[in-house]
């Protein structure tokens, strides 16, 4: 078993010893999901007053909504959600490379392409508009549904508004 493995299971027995949030319903409380980085430096329940059962947090690399629409259509279509907040953050990764630069890395490394699009951006606020743009304009979104964008700054934690 890996360092990290023994390291999760540790910490989990602790959790699990306090633990009291096994009653919560399934679906959001406050009705709302979130989208955003999967940065590590970005704790969403720390950053946004988030508790257990409150919220859907969709991580990905970037916050993109693309790759996110899955899970906000289940959020919003089974789960009752009405809401989503799209957060970009500063120094975020899918700022520094090109989806050729990605793809070259994967074709010498492994001989093959896949076809994927990492969606990186080389715009921090252009990103958040296009997400949020692709969700209101997704034709399976809720006119009715409030979809709003954010850069959080890693160096401060603060959120600010874009869209
Ligand atoms: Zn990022």
């Amino acid at each position: 078993m890996s360092k990290i493995v023994q390291e999760v299971i540790a910490a989990n027995d602790k959790y699990v010893a306090s633990f009291t949030k096994g009653s919560l319903p399934l679906p959001p409380d406050r009705k709302f999901a979130i989208v955003t980085c999967m940065d590590a430096r970005i704790d969403p329940a720390k950053a946004l007053g988030l508790k257990e059962g409150d919220a859907h947090v969709i991580r990905n690399a970037g916050g993109r909504a693309k790759e996110a629409l899955r899970s906000v259509i289940i959020s919003q279509q089974l789960l009752g959600t009405t809401e989503v907040i799209v957060i970009h953050h500063t120094d975020c990764g899918m700022l520094t490379f090109t989806d050729n630069q990605l793809h070259g890395i994967l074709k010498d490394k492994f001989n093959t392409d896949v076809s994927v699009d990492f969606l990186p951006f080389s715009d921090l606020e252009s990103s958040v508009k296009e997400d949020v743009d692709l969700i209101k304009n997704s034709g399976v979104v809720d006119k009715s549904v409030n979809a709003t964008g954010w850069v959080y700054e890693v160096e401060t934690g603060k959120i600010r508004s874009v869209v």
